[in-house]
């Protein structure tokens, strides 16, 4: 007997040939996808009993998206500081290593995994802090421990954060009592090493990966220190088996490819990759990382990814929120969108980047750089069950059964998927979570956030003086 059987659906696979059923179903059992084709096809060889039948008439329903980089603590600090250029990093750093308890952690980790969750994404990934925080084990826990209650299945990083060394930061007592902590290099390693050795398998659905905030050369890092932390860093993830992860930007490529070469293969991930010569895109292709691009980051506005001259050569490529602050949200359907956007105005060429061609680059594409394609991304038979569905019967989506993909690339929004499904395991319907409550996580989040609002102190980075001006940086 099936555990649920979604049917009547516009079943979207993105599986190699890209099938799509306009009536279709899923099979699930056991948490694996035990089936996936027209409904003519079930409908002749009798339909097979399901302890649940979900008639998914009216919706389209297609893999979980994948999101693989956002930053753990940003949903607390979003729009926070928004007109400050390139104080931002420093003020959300300061504000993570000094201003932030562990329910801070675990109360921003649920609110990101509600946000995500309620957009459709079911494999997410999260940088935790805006550079990485080094300094708690306790707050990358639980960052892990809240994605997980909420269902979604989570990736949280931590590794080495830009310079100055050492690192100062401030811990709390559950009585609230401040307690200063001083951090070298060999001190975040073991931090790091200690996350890997004890989070990975502690929840459900949750790996700890290594994360450091960027490999490149830097002016507040030595070069040797640099070569040394990356080697640890590829190390780590090596003998972990998770995936290695980090921002990179012009130069960052050839420099580690000249000094870690051993940290350039398809395991990392190389968030942003604005700003890269031809050779760089050469060494790219050659090793297979992996490039994420997020559309609508700072970085993508400055410094520009060459996002079609890599698509053209192959390299691997997904598209990333990088989310939520100071200006983004983990809904991943908007840089679909504006991937679209970026490319077709930035190429005065309005034909780029087709809605199927987007649709494979925020599922089985980002799958792939996680190493867990065989896994998730798509609607195959022997997957995991993730799975999510979009109600097209708005007037925004309607008619159902059209174009169902570009109907929805072009159209929907986050708020569009009413039901998704991690592993089998229904956790959210008609846009409610299941497991948790989401007043509470609202209620604690608001607290977390004003708690670390008192302690960092700043009023200024609550007001925009420039809000109705016409550049907003001050
Ligand atoms: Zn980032």
């Amino acid at each position: 007997m099936l555990d649920v059987l979604l049917a009547n659906g516009a079943v979207i696979t993105v599986d190699g040939e890209n099938r799509v059923f306009e009536r279709g179903y899923v099979a699930v059992k056991d948490g694996l996808i035990a089936g996936v084709g027209s409904m003519e096809e079930l409908e002749s060889d009798g339909m097979p009993e399901a302890k649940r039948v979900m008639d998914m008439n009216g919706h389209a329903v297609l893999p979980g998206l994948v999101d693989a980089h956002g930053h753990g603590g940003h949903c607390l600090l979003k729009t926070l500081g928004e007109h400050y250029d390139d104080e931002w990093n420093e003020m959300a750093v300061h504000a993570y290593y000094r201003c932030t308890d562990t329910d801070f952690w675990y109360n921003e980790g649920a609110l990101a995994a509600a946000e995500r969750i309620k957009f459709g994404t079911t494999t997410a990934v999260s940088m935790v802090g805006s550079d990485p925080k080094i300094d708690s084990v306790a707050a990358v826990d639980a960052n892990l421990a809240a994605s997980s209650a909420v269902g979604i299945r989570q990736f949280s990083g931590i590794g080495f954060p830009d310079g100055p060394w050492p690192k100062t930061a401030v811990q709390y007592d559950e009585e609230g009592g401040a307690h200063t902590l001083t951090l070298s290099q060999t001190d975040a390693l073991q931090n790091i090493e200690t996350c890997l050795r004890t989070l990975n398998g502690k929840y459900p659905r949750a790996t700890c990966i290594v994360a450091p905030g960027r490999m490149g050369r830097r002016s507040n890092v030595s070069e040797e220190d640099t070569i040394w932390q990356n080697k640890e860093m590829a190390r780590l993830a090596e003998e972990y088996d998770v995936p290695l992860h980090t921002h990179a930007y012009s130069g960052d490529v050839k420099f580690m490819y000249e000094t870690s070469p051993e940290a350039l293969s398809p395991r990392i991930s190389l968030t942003h990759s604005t700003g890269y010569s031809d050779e760089e895109l050469e060494i790219l292709k050659e090793t297979g990382a992996w490039v994420l691009h997020g559309p609508t980051t700072y970085s993508n506005a400055m410094w520009h990814c060459r996002v079609m001259d890599m698509l053209e050569k192959g390299i691997n490529f997904a598209i990333v929120t990088d989310g939520t602050a100071p200006d983004r949200s983990y809904d991943l359907w908007r840089d679909m969108k504006n991937i679209q956007v970026v490319q077709r105005y930035v190429h005065q060429n309005y034909g780029l980047m087709p809605c199927g061609t987007v649709l494979r680059l925020a599922t089985i594409e980002p799958a792939r750089a996680l190493g867990i394609d065989h896994l998730v991304g798509s609607l195959e038979v022997g997957k995991k069950a993730d799975i999510i569905t979009v109600n097209v019967m708005q007037p925004h989506l309607a008619p159902f059964r059209v174009m169902p993909i570009q109907r929805l690339v072009s159209h929907a929004m986050g708020q569009d998927v009413d039901n998704v499904i991690v592993e089998g395991e229904v956790v959210m319907e008609n846009r409610r979570l299941t497991r948790v409550d989401e007043a509470e996580i609202l209620q604690k989040a608001a607290e977390s956030f004003e708690k670390m609002l008192a302690r960092l102190d700043r009023t200024d980075i609550l007001e925009n003086p420039n809000l109705y001006g016409l550049n907003q940086y001050v």
